[in-house]
């Protein structure tokens, strides 16, 4: 592998992905949020209605996806097939749905692909559930993050909150809950802590303060 490779894995609302972006930023790296990728193809097998039990058609989709992930306004936009998909990854819909579709083996082997294909190109700052652990084991740095689950879950709250006044706390926390016993229980790919990964709990740090952290690791 020619290109710097930093992982960043965690939990929902870890702070990751405000972590990678900004780490990417300062570092002039890409940045690959990869569960933009999971949602994409969630996102289309429900405008699809296909079953979320099949398999076979939902990998269909995914193998199909031709992706491309790029800076724009200070985030991250994501296009299939030029067409840019961003605004309808948030929906309670495919967040719902999202975990389910990850936790297929043959899922993650297409994405799997992607994944390494988006990182060989360019020194790149990826974050996900598995980036340290199975999509790039190789890569010199790799930090797991994580906070408190309230913490995580008052954080996506606020973000939530601001679309829909609706918005109860215990539900976004008891969504949260399920979403991360989810994602850690699944046979394929667990969310863990990759081997060699730095741990940050940020539960009381800010994302400067954890990009200051994530940097003092950090020798390129
Ligand atoms: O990070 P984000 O919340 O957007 O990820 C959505 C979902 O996609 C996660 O809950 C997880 O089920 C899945 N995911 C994954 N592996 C990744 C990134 C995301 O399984 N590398």
């Amino acid at each position: 592998m020619n290109t710097n490779i930093i992982t960043i894995d965690g939990p929902t609302s870890s702070g990751k992905n405000s972590v990678g972006f900004l780490l990417s930023q300062k570092l002039g790296y890409q940045y690959i949020d990869t569960g933009m990728i999971y949602r994409v193809g969630t996102y289309l097998v429900l405008k699809q209605n296909i079953n979320l039990n099949d398999v076979l058609q939902i990998t269909g989709i995914f193998k199909d996806l031709n992706l491309e992930i790029k800076k724009s306004n200070g985030g991250l936009i994501i296009l299939n097939n030029g067409a840019d998909l961003t605004s309808q990854l948030h929906s309670k819909e495919v967040t719902d749905a999202v975990s389910k579709v990850a936790a297929y083996k043959e899922v993650r082997e297409v994405t799997k692909l992607i994944q390494r294909k988006l990182g060989v190109l360019e020194n790149t700052v990826m974050t996900g559930r598995d980036i340290g652990s199975e999509i790039f084991p190789e890569a010199k740095h790799k930090f797991y993050l994580t906070a408190d689950v309230k913490v995580r879950a008052k954080r996506r709250f606020d973000q939530l909150v601001k679309l829909d006044s609706t918005v109860q706390y215990e539900d976004v926390l008891n969504s949260m809950i399920e979403r991360d016993k989810k994602d850690s229980i699944r046979e394929v790919s667990p969310l863990r802590i990759p081997e060699g990964a730095v741990v940050i709990d940020n539960t009381s740090l800010n994302i400067e303060q954890t990009v200051s952290e994530v940097l003092k690791h950090i020798h390129v």
